[in-house]
Parts: structure tokens; C-alpha cells; sequence
């Protein structure tokens, strides 16, 4: 029976360090600004957690929200008004956004130093260029390494598979993995024998939302296994009538891999701690490079 990798417990490793880091940094009171266009429930739940998980941690939240049918004007003048305070140090655009609204231009708005989702161009080439170093990973994928590490699997040399290559989780996890020198094949929709390329991973991370896609056959045995995905599948048997699952059917896959990551507690847990600690870092840059004035000029 596969090793259960805590997320929960490691998010809250990574949290704490994120409190005493902001404890450390005496010059200034980290500050992460959420910008959020509607009112679909699921982004509203998503930025009020990560606004409590900063409190929790001593970093100051921002919130601006926009009405569903902002203009990309406006959205665009909010990030950038974020983007000039400089008790702000991180901005995170809640996605998705409105569909008449262009993502890329709105995204291209957040200045690399407070891109703290990672999902900055440059950010992202760095990522991919040897010898670079990126001011900020996304934090999902990040997350994804940081329970690899915590499991203590050795990821130089190892056969790494990435199922998925979306910009946000897929391929920075890839990118990421080829930092750790892990040997790296990316599957995706359009690839033939899946199933033989799953099969070859020591190292299986699976970002695609398709609910229990991996099945115990595809995985071998002795693999770590993270599994990203978030899939709510309807479950008569729970209260609610639905229950959440990921992209890797746990019960099979446990019988066969070394360790697994449960879902929920696995890598959801690590994203928002993650984005906290993207946050610091981004305080410790505006330490370093402009030690000058922290007064906020948005509301709080
Ligand atoms: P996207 O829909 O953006 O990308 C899905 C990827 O999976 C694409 O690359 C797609 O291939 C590939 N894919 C889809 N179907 C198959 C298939 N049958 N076989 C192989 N590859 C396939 O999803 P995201 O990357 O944004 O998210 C993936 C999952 O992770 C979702 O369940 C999402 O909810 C979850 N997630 C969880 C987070 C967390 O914090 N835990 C954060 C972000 C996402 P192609 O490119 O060829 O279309």
C-alpha cells in the first residue's frame, strides 16, 4: 500500500515558514492584491481563502473586485494601479476571467516583480532557459515539487511523466522537473500509447481533469504519484450528493505506487501556500531593490 504524501501537512510546513519569514523581514509588511471580475462563486471562494490564508501568515490583502461587465479598460487601469503601489507586492489576477475580456493583455499588465502566480512570459521563458532563473514559479506545479521533495524520491536521473501541458500546471511542472534533472516526457490528448509512456515514470504527475483517468494498470509499481487534478464527480452516497476526486483513481494506483498524493489534501493545500511564499520573496525583492515608502494607495 502506497505512502499517503500529506499536503496538508506540508502546506502547513511551508506556511509556517512563511510566517517566520515574514516575521524576519522587519522593513516591510508583505502585501498580495487579488483582482476579481464577476461573481462566479467558485473565484469568490478561491480569493476569500487566499485572503485568510494571508492574514494567517501576517501578509496584508488587497481586493479589488470588478463588476462582471468591467471593460477591459478598467481591469487593465486596476492591475496597473496595483502594479504602482508599493505596498503591494503581489498580484494575482483571479482566473478565469469574463469571456469578452482578453487574459493575456490583462495578465500582461502585472509587473514582473509582483507577477507572484508565475504566469508572466518572462517569468515562464526564464523557467525554461538554462542557466535563468525566474523571479516566480507557478505555484501549483511548484507545489508539485516541493511534495516530490518532501517525500525524499530522488528526482535526478529519474523518469519523470507529466500527464497534460497547460501553461498553468503541465508544462512549468515539466520545465520544473527538468531543473531536477529528472528525464521528462510530457503526454497530452494527442499522444499515442499513453498508456506505455505512463507505465515507463518513476515519477507520475497527472494535470488533465479527467476524473480517475490513471487506472492501477498504466502505473508502475513503485511510482510516486502527485495528482493534480480536481474533478466533482455526483457520489449519492455523500450529504452533498457529489464528492471531489482527481485525475488518478486512488484506490487502485495505491495498491500499486510507492506514494500518492490524496485528493483533496494533496496538492490543493499547497497552491495558496505556495502563492504566500511567492509573496514573500516578492516583498524580499522590493526590500532589496527599492527600501522606500510602504504606504498603500488603494484601499484595503
Ligand atoms: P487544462 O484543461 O488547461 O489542461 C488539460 C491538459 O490535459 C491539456 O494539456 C490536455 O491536452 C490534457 N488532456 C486532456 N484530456 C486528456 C486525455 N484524455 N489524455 C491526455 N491528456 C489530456 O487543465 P489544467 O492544467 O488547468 O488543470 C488540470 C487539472 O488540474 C484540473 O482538474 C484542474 O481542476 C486541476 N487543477 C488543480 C489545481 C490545484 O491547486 N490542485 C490548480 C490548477 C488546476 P491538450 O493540450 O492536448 O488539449
Amino acid at each position: 500500500m502506497a505512502r499517503l504524501i500529506d499536503g496538508t501537512m506540508i502546506a502547513q510546513k511551508v506556511r509556517a515558514e512563511v510566517a517566520q519569514g515574514v516575521l524576519k523581514l522587519s522593513e516591510v509588511k508583505p502585501g498580495l492584491a487579488t483582482v476579481l471580475v464577476g461573481d462566479d462563486p467558485a473565484s469568490q471562494a478561491y480569493v476569500s481563502s487566499k485572503q485568510k490564508a494571508c492574514a494567517q501568515v501576517g501578509i496584508t490583502s488587497f481586493g479589488r473586485h470588478l463588476s462582471a461587465t468591467a471593460s477591459q479598460a478598467e481591469v487593465e487601469a486596476a492591475v496597473r494601479e496595483l502594479g504602482q503601489d508599493p505596498a503591494v507586492h503581489g498580484i494575482l489576477v483571479q482566473l478565469p476571467l469574463p469571456a469578452h475580456l482578453n487574459e493575456e493583455a490583462v495578465l500582461s499588465c502585472v509587473p514582473l516583480e509582483k507577477d507572484v502566480d508565475g504566469f508572466h512570459p518572462i517569468n515562464l521563458g526564464r523557467l525554461a532557459m538554462k542557466g535563468r532563473e525566474p523571479l516566480f514559479v507557478p505555484c501549483t506545479p511548484a507545489g508539485c515539487i516541493r511534495l516530490l521533495q518532501e517525500t525524499g524520491v530522488q528526482l535526478a536521473g529519474a523518469e519523470a511523466v507529466v500527464v497534460g501541458r497547460s501553461n498553468i500546471v503541465g508544462m512549468p511542472a515539466a520545465l520544473l522537473l527538468v531543473r531536477q534533472d529528472a528525464t521528462v516526457t510530457i503526454v497530452h490528448s494527442r499522444t499515442r500509447s499513453m498508456a506505455e509512456a505512463i507505465r515507463r515514470a518513476d515519477v507520475l504527475v497527472v494535470a488533465i481533469g479527467k476524473p480517475r483517468f490513471v487506472t492501477r494498470e498504466m502505473v508502475k509499481p513503485g511510482a510516486v504519484v502527485i495528482d493534480v487534478g480536481i474533478n466533482r464527480i455526483s457520489d449519492p452516497s455523500s450529504p452533498r450528493g457529489s464528492r471531489l476526486v482527481g485525475d488518478v483513481d486512488f484506490e487502485g494506483v495505491s495498491q500499486v505506487a510507492e506514494a500518492i498524493t490524496p485528493v483533496p489534501g494533496g496538492v490543493g493545500p499547497m497552491t495558496i501556500a505556495m502563492l504566500l511564499q511567492n509573496t514573500l520573496t516578492a516583498a524580499r525583492h522590493a526590500v532589496t531593490l527599492a527600501p522606500s515608502s510602504t504606504t498603500s494607495v488603494v484601499d484595503k
